[in-house]
């Protein structure tokens, strides 16, 4: 058995270093500390067979950093233990899937010139990530010997040790890095200075301590005040007259060109050949050739409208037979329950609050979907991402971050996502203003509880160009949203504007499996919101819209202006011409009119003296302003809980007062028979849903966000009158102008 041979564990953080420590020492390690400080130390025996001999090793595991000058505790424990215990070998630990980053302390290493050996780590993650090193290539280019390994599994690590075990032969040798021409001159007049005086050379190597002084090591200028302080004065002076010249040619102290070509060492390794991308790198550069028309300037803001016109184009025209098939499903079940179950509370509540209720908002599940694919594909193929990028140039001059792009396109700024994650999205922005004014101007967009009602009066008002107005609603909702900000950013939320810089993912084919996964996700978010807290909302709101129901006496007044008008009817049971028949029929379909005129009057007196009716009631005399009708008012007031509510509500308020033929029409159609609505205030209607309070659940995330209820009232009663304001702009103009 050969002597004992000492090794030292050295490398980042989280390079791994405890981990290698542990699968080779097992059991054999004990924990100390340094004398007067906190920084831990491990120590751990192990032998290394192999088939020739048999080697005892003992390994010191030590603190982990990211350089070899004096800034911290852990950085002066690793040097001194190196240069005063002097291991024969050091492990130099490097991450693999961080490598330029964990090459700037191996540069030190070989400047230090102690025997080294480099143990690539984690080339599992690194695969992961697509990045593949050739060790070969890196010992050659470095001048040590490079052991792949994966310290979590032990694979490697024998190999590790046998390589060590040779390296631990070799003297200690400094390397030389190149600082530039005004640096390697100076380091050259230092090392003369240096070892003419034996300057701390028993301890560091001449080149090291020099670099150490033109680095400013508060620890070696000690150092070598108390060990010779007339060498240590002429260095200050070497050191203070490059430094001087350094900051007046390059405008730069001598460590940030040390680091500047430390960093330009490691790029020009890594660039011969050490470190490759298994992606495919054509990708890249078909990705760069793609992005130069896709973000051009001029070509990629036209290109962008058109993909998200082509979007909604596709949405809604490949949507609109599976909606009318569920449509008329809903219709159905409809009819069947009016056949089935008498008449009674239970009826209507099934009736008005669950089908009519939730068929409004699971009637639209197919254009959610479609909505949700197309988007899935613009995200999956990278193209969302380029978006972003081009809204950015846009966002800055509204006040906002090209980091809040992604909030906003989160809640619906393509139309069909939440606020809810929007809120949340904003937390990677720094700037509290700049988060702020994207908090409070998310709730904007067309979320996927919004699109519906949009998409049912867009329908039923514009059927002619539906993908045209969808489109100009979606570039509306982006025009007040960056208006609000830039407002918000001028007023309570004025400060500057912080810089961004993002990358770009190369563009890649979605996958059918991804595609079909991101779809469903958000489709079955909104199947299952409507079928557990709409359905609660829509329930509660028929129980509003019943009750209290019409006294008594009014009901049986009416009872009995339909007696009269039966009553009236007394046709000859024996009629033998057939001019007399037609006659009969013709009296009996008047009766019927008369009747259902009745029965409309009274569920309509029915709905107007309940408690949601005399909610929409009393908010008229103000509503009218903007065209909207005591039943829209109704809806709007539900749509503060869940959006998804409006179309529900309104589905059950006009289904109410109608007569059973028209009930089991579509929403839309209903709507557009109605005298109290046309085209104009179809737009008003739109308008304040866009822009009016966002929902319950998104104001208790924006006062969780904002750290403060006072921002979420303030979001509330701002987007309200706001929104109210616009909406009576428009109707006051579109009925000025007809
Ligand atoms: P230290 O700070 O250098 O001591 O690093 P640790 O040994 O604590 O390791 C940091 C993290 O990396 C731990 O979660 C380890 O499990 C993990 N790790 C270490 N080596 C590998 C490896 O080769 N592959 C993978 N996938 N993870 C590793
Ligand atoms: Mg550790």
């Amino acid at each position: 058995m050969k002597p004992n041979l000492r090794m030292a564990l050295v490398g980042n953080p989280n390079a791994g270093k405890t981990t290698l420590f542990n699968t080779l020492t097992g059991a054999r390690q004990h924990v100390g500390n340094y004398p007067g400080i906190t920084v831990d130390y491990k120590e751990g025996a192990f032998t290394h067979q192999t088939q020739e001999n048999r080697q005892e090793i003992t390994l010191t595991d030590l603190p982990g950093t990211y350089s070899l000058t004096a800034y911290s505790v852990e950085e002066v424990v690793t040097r001194d233990y190196l240069v005063n215990e002097k291991p024969q070998v050091v492990i130099n630990i490097v991450d693999a899937s961080n490598l330029e980053r964990n090459l700037y302390l191996t540069t030190q290493f070989l400047e230090l010139g102690c025997p080294l050996i480099i143990a690539l780590n984690m080339i599992d993650v690194a695969k992961d990530r697509g990045i593949e090193i050739s060790a070969e290539k890196l010992a050659e280019l470095l001048g040590v010997p490079v052991v792949p390994i994966i310290a979590r599994s032990g694979q490697g690590t024998d190999t590790l040790i046998s390589q060590a075990i040779i390296q631990a032969a070799q003297e200690w040798q400094p390397r030389d890095i190149s600082y530039g021409e005004d640096l390697d001159e100076a380091i050259m007049e230092l090392i003369t200075i240096i070892t003419e005086t034996n300057f701390l050379t028993p301890t560091y190597p001449a080149r090291f301590t020099a670099i150490k002084y033109l680095e400013h090591d508060d620890q070696i200028l000690q150092k070598g005040q108390k060990d010779d302080s007339a060498t240590a004065a002429r260095l200050d002076e070497k050191v203070t007259q490059v430094s001087d010249h350094l900051l007046k040619t390059m405008d730069a102290y001598p460590e940030a060109i040390i680091a500047d070509h430390r960093y330009g060492f490691i790029k020009s390794i890594l660039r011969q050949g050490v470190q490759t991308h298994t992606f495919d790198i054509d990708r890249l550069y078909t990705s760069d050739k793609i992005d130069k028309v896709l973000t051009n300037r001029l070509l990629g803001p036209v290109i962008m409208l058109m993909i998200l016109f082509g979007l909604y184009q596709f949405t809604f025209v490949w949507s609109e037979l599976p909606v009318s098939w569920l449509g008329m499903l809903f219709g159905w079940l409809g009819g069947q329950v009016e056949l089935i179950l008498p008449d009674g509370p239970v009826k209507s509540m099934i009736i008005s609050g669950v089908i009519n209720g939730m068929g409004g908002v699971l009637g639209f599940v197919p254009l959610i979907m479609f909505m949700f694919l197309g988007i899935a594909v613009l995200e999956d193929s990278g193209y969302l991402a380029r978006v972003a990028f081009m809204m950015d140039r846009i966002f800055h001059i509204f006040g906002l971050h090209g980091s809040s792009v992604m909030p906003f396109i989160v809640s619906g700024g393509i139309a069909g996502g939440c606020a809810v994650p929007g809120v949340l999205a904003t937390r990677t922005l720094r700037s509290p203003k700049e988060r702020m004014a994207t908090l409070l101007t998310v709730p904007f967009m067309n979320c996927g509880a919004k699109v519906p009602i949009i998409a049912l009066l867009i329908s039923a008002f514009f059927s002619e160009h539906k993908a045209i107005y969808m489109f100009l609603f979606t570039l509306i909702s982006w025009a007040v949203a960056l208006l609000a900000a830039k407002f918000l950013r001028a007023t309570v939320l004025r400060g500057a504007a912080t810089p961004f810089v993002m990358e770009l993912p190369p563009y890649r084919f979605p996958t059918l499996r991804g595609l079909a996964i991101h779809t469903w996700e958000r489709t079955w978010q909104y199947i299952k919101k409507a079928g557990t807290v709409i359905l609660g909302i829509s329930i509660l709101l028929w129980a509003m819209m019943t009750y209290p129901g019409l006294p008594a006496a009014t009901q049986a007044a009416y009872d009995q202006q339909r007696q009269t008008v039966t009553a009236a009817f007394a046709p000859d049971i024996i009629a033998e011409s057939t001019s007399k028949k037609e006659e009969i029929s013709k009296e009996a379909a008047s009766i019927r009119r008369q009747i259902s005129a009745i029965t409309n009057q009274e569920s309509e007196q029915a709905l107007r003296s309940s408690l949601a009716g005399r909610i929409g009631i009393a908010l008229e005399p103000v509503s009218r302003l903007a065209g909207f009708d005591w039943r829209t008012n109704i809806a709007l007031v539900g749509g503060v809980a869940a959006k998804e509510v409006i179309i529900s509500t309104l589905g059950t308020a006009y289904s109410m007062g109608k007569v059973k033929k028209e009930a089991s029409d579509s929403l839309g159609k209903r709507l557009t028979s109605d005298p109290n609505w046309n085209k104009v205030v179809a737009v008003a209607v739109l308008i304040f849903i866009m822009f009016y309070s966002p929902c319950f659940v998104t104001v208790v995330c924006i006062a969780k966000e904002a750290g403060h209820w006072g921002w979420a009232l303030f979001s509330v009663s701002f987007n309200t009158i706001f929104a109210f304001l616009l909406a009576t702009a428009v109707y006051q103009i579109g009925t000025w102008l007809g």
